[in-house]
């Protein structure tokens, strides 16, 4: 490291929603950024003008945003600067470290249609670096297009990459690239440069998809003598079959997760692990302890497969270490909108949903399960588990819930102690192991054969919503015993 304060940057084209890919760079950049004290900055790429969409930008800065990926300046708008890499084009002609190019569309074509039969690489061939000073006013004289070439040297280029060392490419292999076009506009390897320089960015953490432009982009800094930052290529993200994670193979992008009920904790912590390495058996980290934990020495080299289920994992161990209030802020409109309960309810009933959260946290693995675990908190709307109801809710149940109600219902304190010592001194009177009374109360309080402990679960629902399930259940096994 140097001394140098860290100044990273994420720079997302706006071409579709935040996938895992990118949000990945820019936990990495951020967690860069803040674990050396450094600034942590955002670029929209919006200049590929057809495949760029002005509606996927908020969307994206949201998805940062639920990442916890707050920045710290102004974002850049690429769009916004178009002019400004203009006048940087004739700056760099100047230099001597480019070329006009006057071959036409057709000569390169052409040129490309020969390397490949003679199965070289497509390389354009250099031919305008060589024309004269003189034929090259004559062909602006004569009014003839042309683009701008970088003139990169012979020999080979180097640079030491953060994640894999030092990278050597030969001349022959990093084409004297267009950075300007016919128009005069600049194209994407230069204005990245342009940017990354005047945006003060010292350190570029990205895809090793990018290593090639990185080759090609050390020539503009070159060229400018500006200094060269230091780059990091992070291995890709495969999917569990080795192929690139990808939307097109219908891979979700942050967005799609963050609606699945995944929090915001455990993607951090799940992407963090994607290409980088705690270098202990640990592996559920809040976010303090990635930012120290977090240096360049620990990326991967080799690349990393998103898996679903240990995201999954992830989350629940998440889950279950956050505050009880947290989690019910995110989980009371989704109450409403399922249909649960609604907003009105739980506005005078804070204290009775965070219980809900603090007996259900540990068992869920998304948020939605708080609400297919936890509907029967909120209404007595649900249905008796199938196989649980063929097992548990017999003529002998419905004896023994009836016999129970009325222990709890002269219980004096309705209390985990006074539930347990009704319920396990009738189990004793009638020689049964308790387990004969817990699971079709448990089935008749929630209908379900799992859940909270019992004695927990009946203290939140409290007595008269336990007493009236209670015998309602018995009710429905009389019902259906004389069916
Ligand atoms: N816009 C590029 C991308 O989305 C960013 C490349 C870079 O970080 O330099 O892949």
């Amino acid at each position: 490291m140097t001394d140098t304060p860290v100044r990273v940057r994420i720079a997302p084209s706006p071409t579709g929603y935040l996938h895992v890919g990118t949000a990945r760079s820019a936990l990495f950049n951020y967690l860069f950024a803040r674990h050396y004290g450094g600034t942590f900055l955002v670029r929209i790429e919006d200049t590929d003008l057809e495949r760029s969409r002005r509606e996927y930008i908020e969307p994206i800065l949201d998805a940062l945003r639920w990442l916890g990926l707050e920045w710290d300046e102004d974002i850049v708008y690429q769009s916004q600067r178009l002019d400004h890499y203009r006048s940087y084009v004739d700056k760099i002609l100047e230099t001597g470290h480019a070329y006009r190019c006057f071959c036409t569309k057709e000569e390169l074509d052409a040129e490309r249609e020969r390397a490949k039969a003679e199965k070289l690489p497509p390389r354009y061939s250099g031919k305008c670096r060589r024309l004269t000073q003189a034929e090259v006013q004559a062909k602006l004289d004569a009014g003839q297009p042309f683009t701008v070439r970088i003139k990169v040297p012979e020999g080979t280029t180097s640079y030491d990459d953060m994640v894999s060392g030092e990278l050597t490419r030969h001349s022959d292999d990093i084409e004297d690239m267009i950075i300007a076009r016919s128009d005069g506009s600049a194209t994407y390897n230069f204005a990245v440069v342009i940017d990354d320089h005047e945006m003060g960015i010292t350190h570029v953490i990205r895809g090793n998809d990018h290593i090639t432009n990185t080759f090609k982009q050390i020539h503009v800094y070159r060229a400018f003598d500006w200094p060269v930052p230091n780059f990091g290529h992070v291995p890709l993200i495969l999917r569990p079959d080795k192929k690139k994670v990808s939307k097109r193979l219908g891979d979700k992008d942050v967005g799609e997760y963050r609606h699945e009920g995944i929090v915001s904790d455990a993607m951090f912590n799940y992407l963090c692990l994607l290409g980088w390495n705690p270098k202990t058996e640990q592996e559920i980290y809040n976010r303090a302890a990635l930012i120290e934990r977090f240096t360049e020495a620990n990326f991967n080299a080799s690349n990393a497969v998103f898996d679903e289920e240990k995201l999954l994992a992830f989350n629940k161990a998440h889950i279950a270490m956050m505050p009880d209030h947290d989690l019910a802020v995110m989980i009371a409109p989704m109450l409403v909108e399922a249909g649960v309960t609604t907003k009105y309810w739980l506005e005078t009933r804070w204290e009775y949903l965070r219980l809900v959260v603090s007996l259900l946290k540990e068992r869920v693995r998304t948020l939605h399960d708080f609400v297919s675990l936890g509907g029967y908190f909120f209404s007595f709307d649900y249905t008796y588990e199938e196989q649980a109801d063929a097992k548990q809710f017999t003529p002998e149940a419905a004896q023994l819930l009836q016999a129970l109600a009325d222990r709890f219902e002269s219980l004096g304190e309705f209390s985990h102690d006074g539930l347990e010592t009704a319920l396990k001194g009738l189990a004793e009177e009638r020689g049964l192991k308790p387990g004969k009374l817990i699971h079709p109360t448990r089935l008749a309080v929630s209908g379900m054969s799992i859940g909270p402990g019992l004695y927990d679960l009946l203290l939140a629902l409290s007595k008269p919503i336990v007493l009236e399930r209670m015998r309602k259940a018995v009710e429905y096994i009389n019902r259906k015993a004389s069916a």
